[in-house]
């Protein structure tokens, strides 16, 4: 049998098992050099998430602050923080598929009860991806894939580069907007 991706860390919290590899990928193949990397404003990250948001077809998208003295972006279903550095498409993008991957988890026709139970014991990685969100996981890097085609990288090359670089997507349907174009 093979080994479940999400292990428990000693802290009680689950693992982010792919961070480092995502971060990698997108410096490598996503991000722009930083002499072409287009600094916006807060209220044009916002517009962004908001979008991002609207593409998913959800509504209340998390209001976008001003992340000036951290160091890293963070982004969840209530709040998006940008250092000045940080506000550029991708990783706007990328802080904006953090809250909806959150939140596409309630699309599942599954009951959480059972999705629980087989993310605890290890016999689904998916729903342990879904019910434990661990960051990084195959839905999150699915859905920003998405955003980014949908902003005009191409969605060939960013999954081929994926595969090469060794980070896992989730390819289920629930991980796209009701009624994508191609
Ligand atoms: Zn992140």
């Amino acid at each position: 049998m093979r080994k479940p991706q999400y292990r428990l860390t000693r802290s009680g919290r689950y693992r982010d098992f792919q961070r480092q590899k995502v971060y990698d990928w997108e410096r490598a193949h996503v991000f722009p050099e930083k002499e072409f990397r287009e600094i916006m404003s807060i209220a044009e990250c916002q517009v962004i998430v908001n979008k991002a948001y609207e593409y998913f077809g959800l509504i209340g998208p998390p209001e976008v602050h001003d992340g000036r003295g951290r160091r890293s972006a963070c982004g969840s279903i209530y709040a998006v923080r940008l250092p000045k550095w940080a506000r550029f498409t991708e990783v706007v993008l990328h802080e904006a598929a953090h809250g909806i991957s959150s939140r596409l988890c309630m699309r599942i026709k599954v009951p959480i009860e059972t999705m629980f139970r087989m993310a605890t014991n290890g016999t689904s990685d998916e729903y342990a991806d879904l019910v434990f969100q661990p960051g990084h996981g195959e839905v999150f890097v699915r859905i920003f894939v998405e955003l980014l085609r949908h902003y005009g990288h191409n969605e060939f090359s960013l999954l081929s580069s994926l595969e090469e670089s060794g980070v896992k997507w989730n390819d289920q349907s629930y991980c796209e907007p009701e009624g994508r174009s191609t």
